[in-house]
């Protein structure tokens, strides 16, 4: 941030930032940009630069214990991510619960297929929207961390405004880590519709990757994501293209019994 003389500055057409400091408009959000990012460590998100405040996101559809959406909003080099317990509602009235989970890495955006059972988020996973998203104010990483973000999707479904608000922690419980409950909002725009109409996200089943259904994914996967993996060998094993004819491994044959018996057990339970 430079000092100017005033009038040099206005002559400049910087922008005021309280005193003789100013800075260029454009500079002023690459220079947050530019903090958060590790440019040894990430890979540049696409389009990220040249547009200034264009950020990629992605909604997994996840059948996992509970159907729920994983929504993946760009900043900062990594997706912030929530997981929201029911499809999105275009009524301005209705408020999703949207539990805050880890920042998930970029190269996760794009996958669409089976978690393996007894690994964490077991399950399969369907890329059900993806596009961009652009703060409502300069400042998304500040309205994050005050717990109330708006900002605008452009996406195959999600579209216009949206707000993510973050509720209060629970006071009986000061100073633990719980995660953070935040509450998923269509703000009222063109995209907003009114009482039933509200649902019409709920007729969307398909993947807007490769129009699949969560069932049709699940058959005929072979795309795995091992959470018990890194991202970097998970990657590499979903890039690879699958062996012609190689007759499959024998399955080791203790974990399947382990397995076995552990189903058997949850069934004996559930009866
Ligand atoms: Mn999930």
């Amino acid at each position: 941030m430079a000092r100017w003389p005033k009038k040099a500055a206005e002559t400049l057409g910087l922008r005021n930032c309280g005193g003789r400091r100013f800075v260029a408009p454009a500079m002023a959000k690459l220079s947050t940009y530019h903090q958060k990012r590790d440019f040894g460590l990430t890979r540049e998100p696409r389009g990220a630069v040249g547009k200034g405040d264009k950020h990629r996101f992605v909604i997994q559809r996840h059948a996992a214990t509970r159907l729920h959406y994983d929504l993946r909003l760009e900043l900062g080099g990594v997706y912030k991510s929530w997981a929201v317990t029911k499809t999105p509602s275009l009524d301005p009235a209705v408020k999703r619960l949207a539990v805050e989970v880890e920042d998930h890495p970029i190269e996760y955006g794009t996958f669409e297929g089976t978690i393996p059972e007894g690994q964490y988020g077991g399950g399969t996973v369907q890329l059900w929207d993806r596009g961009t998203w652009r703060s409502q104010t300069d400042t998304p990483e500040r309205d994050l961390e005050k717990g109330h973000l708006k900002f605008v999707m452009d996406g195959e479904r999600m579209k216009g405004k949206w707000a993510l608000i973050r509720m209060r922690d629970d006071k009986h419980r000061p100073g633990t880590r719980v995660r953070h409950n935040w509450l998923l909002i269509k703000e009222i725009d063109d995209e907003a519709a009114r009482g039933s109409k509200g649902d019409a996200l709920q007729k969307a089943v398909t993947s807007v990757k490769s129009g699949r259904t969560l069932d049709e994914i699940a058959d005929r996967s072979r795309k795995v994501w091992n959470s018990n993996r890194s991202v970097k060998e998970n990657v590499k094993a979903l890039k690879r293209k699958p062996a012609k004819k190689k007759k499959k491994a024998p399955a080791k044959k203790k974990p399947a019994k382990k397995k076995k018996a552990k189903k058997a057990a949850a069934k004996r339970k559930r009866k």
